[in-house]
């Protein structure tokens, strides 16, 4: 071992937990201590202006000014109470974090000091001058007027001495320049064609929500090892390391004991969660070593979203109090299984009615049937849209690999409910419905019993149904949730319009409310017959059948993007009022450049790690056997010298041979990536990327990993997967 490699590996394996101390309070008594809650407006506001706000929460009226003044001046005077002295609007751009620009709460008084000043002004928006934030051709910096708007149904809250806003950001003509804004879009969109679906049912339901339980998954690696891999630090994953020879083949790490060093992370890290109200609930190793996963109890889906911004962003913090770095990369090393985040999704009433799950009556099991093939029928239609949702350079190496959703948008039901569908599409209506006030004789009321034991869980599935909910598992471990939820939403909202359309023009022509629902429903069973596959999503036929059935089997990033901008997708978005076509054509010009910017960094980091990192190394270890050739030649007669030298020949060949082929790809990638750079159009760019680089890293990989198992490993300076997959 290389003596830096050394002392960074047996530091790395001298390290002790650092112990967190227990709260003295019990969970429940410091659970969202640090979160302007209802409980804290209700303490700090006025009661007019608490009144004003909750209203605003609850059923989103705009504030007026004067509420507005009242809820900074309680909001401030809570802050100061917890020791804040700055405040934030924390919005979150298209780069995937979150973002924010600190200013005090300090003013002049007119009289040579300062007073803590926060206005109501200064709580509604504020303009950040955040130019460099990408917007895809939106803004250009000339007028480079972005907006960050108050978000009143995500409440404030704490984070060290800062009193954090969520906000929205939105450019001077509109535009949405984050996840938010067109996530509350969506949102809103779904709330009203679900409370119109509803109303056939129940009347007085006033308020459809989405809720999310995100799970996350993430690895946690040593910081010295961590500083020590420059891939690991600038590109986020090992761009080479050869397998360690144990893994996780006997899947030992799963569900095992949690390390004590990791469970003092935890801990820390739930405790701080928990303060900030974000009800954290699970916590285990996942399969790969190294790997966990964290989950809290779902929540609405905006306010979900911003508790997984916010957990990523305090797993960074506390992490490197630990002596770990976090990963949250899809796929921070190869050979071993990546990260996600599925997302738990489902509907739900003001009056509590879960909408994804079956009910008592034959009614509350019709309204179930109903929503289940309508989300059906949106997944179906935008499965390349969902698919594209869930897109980055980094969840690439995920998808499609046997261990995570494959590269094609399906839906899994389960033997139960699948026979539910298939009775309804092959029963005649006369046998479904019964004349009279007795309405239905569905025979789908015996679905409670049978879907409570529904536990054949398929994990291959991208977008499984889960008893009352969908788990949408494609979603990328660093991905900013609201990707994929403002287009599922969106999708779902456009669904349900479409369907109640054709429900009412039948109800028009005088037919029975129910029969007009069953007929639809029968009609959508078979056409989004497509998107439903119950079997081995990682199999080859499956590719295959796929591709006969017509869902999009693009492998490529750059051109899943194309999903944003079909008509359809487009279509959907403005007739939802989430997305208008020139906000998907600058967003797509962003997920362009990104990509590319991320291929491009990881090309760069591997062509220096190879040019003074590995083929130094492998040459000076290859010099050392040369000289070895030579002495024994020295040593013994020639023929024997010659073979007891053959097996350093064939060393000395072996990296003679891999160090060219690696030099010459490296120049190759170089002349490569000065073509790509000189194409005008992102997408164009991408694809180049896409085509043309990604191939030649792995091409470069596979030799450096072969140097690795041959070279001295005392002259190997990079941490191996054996000391970076194992927390001792
Ligand atoms: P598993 O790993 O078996 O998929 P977990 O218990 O780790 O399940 O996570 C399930 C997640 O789904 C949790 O966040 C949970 O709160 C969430 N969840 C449960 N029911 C619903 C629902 N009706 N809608 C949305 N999310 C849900
Ligand atoms: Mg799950």
């Amino acid at each position: 071992m290389s003596k830096l490699r050394f002392r960074v590996v047996e530091s790395a394996f001298k390290k002790r937990a650092t112990e967190v101390a227990t709260p003295a309070e019990r969970p429940s008594e410091y659970f969202g201590k640090n979160v302007f809650n209802r409980e804290k407006m209700f303490k700090y506001l006025p009661e007019k202006a608490y009144a004003k706000l909750v209203d605003s929460i609850d059923n989103g009226t705009p504030l007026d000014r004067e509420t507005a003044d009242a809820v900074a001046a309680g909001m401030k005077k809570w802050a100061i109470e917890m020791g804040a002295t700055h405040y934030t609007h924390w919005f979150h751009p298209l780069t995937e974090g979150t973002a924010e620009k600190h200013d005090a709460f300090v003013e002049h008084d007119g009289k040579g000091g300062m007073v803590e000043e926060f206005s109501g002004k200064l709580l509604i928006q504020q303009e950040p001058d955040a130019s460099s934030f990408p917007n895809g051709g939106i803004r250009n910096t000339f007028e480079a007027r972005g907006y960050s708007a108050w978000d009143p149904s995500s409440p404030a809250f704490i984070v060290g001495d800062t009193l954090c806003i969520p906000t929205i950001f939105i450019a001077y003509t509109g535009e949405s320049l984050d996840y938010k804004a067109p996530l509350l879009k969506a949102l809103e969109a779904v709330n009203k064609a679900a409370v119109d679906i509803c109303h056939y049912f129940n009347p007085d339901v006033k308020k459809v929500y989405a809720y999310l339980g995100w799970e996350q998954e993430y690895f946690l690696v040593d910081e010295g090892l961590y500083a020590a891999r420059p891939d690991l630090l600038l590109s986020g994953r090992t761009l080479m390391g050869h397998e360690s020879s144990k893994n996780q083949q006997l899947e030992d790490h799963y569900f095992g004991a949690i390390p004590t060093r990791v469970m003092e992370f935890m801990k820390e890290l739930e405790i701080e969660s928990l303060k900030l109200g974000i009800p954290l609930k699970t916590r285990h190793n996942e399969v790969a070593p190294n790997q966990f996963e964290l989950a809290p109890i779902f929540e609405e889906c905006n306010l979900a979203n911003d508790h997984n911004l916010l957990v990523m962003a305090l797993m960074r913090k506390i992490s490197r109090k630990h002596g770990f770095r976090v990963l949250l990369h899809e796929k921070p090393f190869k050979g071993v299984n990546g990260s996600g985040k599925h997302n738990n999704w489902s509907l739900g009433t003001d009056t509590g009615i879960g909408l994804m799950g079956p009910g008592k009556t034959p009614e509350d099991n019709l309204r179930f049937i109903t929503f289940v093939v309508n989300v059906l029928m949106a997944v179906y239609r935008h499965n390349g849209l969902l698919k594209a949702s869930i897109s980055s350079a980094t969840n690439a190496h995920r998808l499609g690999a046997n261990e995570a959703p494959p590269a094609i948008i399906s839906s899994f039901l389960g033997t139960q409910l699948s026979q539910v569908l298939d009775h309804l599409e092959k029963s005649e209506p006369e046998d479904l419905m019964l004349a009279g006030k007795q309405g239905m004789k569905l025979d789908i009321a015996r679905i409670p019993e049978l879907l409570i034991d529904n536990t054949d869980r398929n994990r291959t599935s991208p977008f499984a149904f889960t008893g009352n909910r969908f788990e949408f598992r494609a979603v990328g471990s660093e991905a900013n949730c609201a990707s994929a939820m403002l287009a599922l939403n969106a999708a779902v909202a456009e669904q349900l319009k479409l369907f109640k359309t054709e429900v009412d023009g039948k109800i028009a022509t005088g037919k029975d409310k129910f029969a007009a629902i069953l007929e639809v429903l029968r009609k959508d069973i078979k056409e989004c017959k497509a998107i439903h596959f119950d079997g081995n999503g990682y199999s080859d036929e499956w590719k295959e059948e796929a591709k006969r059935r017509g869902l999009d089997c693009e492998t490529s990033v750059p051109v899943i993007f194309d999903n944003y901008l079909k008509e359809s997708s487009i279509n959907m978005f403005e007739s939802t009022g989430v997305m208008t076509r020139k906000e998907l054509e600058a967003r797509n010009e962003v997920k362009w450049e990104t990509y590319t910017k991320k291929i491009q960094i990881e090309a760069r980091v591997l062509g220096d790690l190879t040019m003074n990192h590995i083929i130094p190394i492998a040459t000076r270890y290859q010099t050392s056997l040369v000289d070895n050739v030579y002495k024994m030649k020295d040593l013994f007669p020639a023929d024997k010298a010659s073979v007891l030298s053959a097996r350093n020949l064939e060393i000395i060949e072996d990296i003679a041979c891999r160090t060219n082929f690696i030099k010459e790809k490296v120049d190759e990638m170089i002349e490569a990536r000065k073509v790509a750079n000189k194409i005008e159009s992102e997408r164009e760019k991408a694809i180049a990327y896409h085509d043309t680089i990604v191939p030649m890293l792995e091409e470069i990989r596979y030799h450096i990993d072969k140097l690795e198992l041959v070279v001295d490993d005392q002259m190997w300076t990079l941490p191996k997967y054996r000391e970076l997959l194992f927390i001792r």
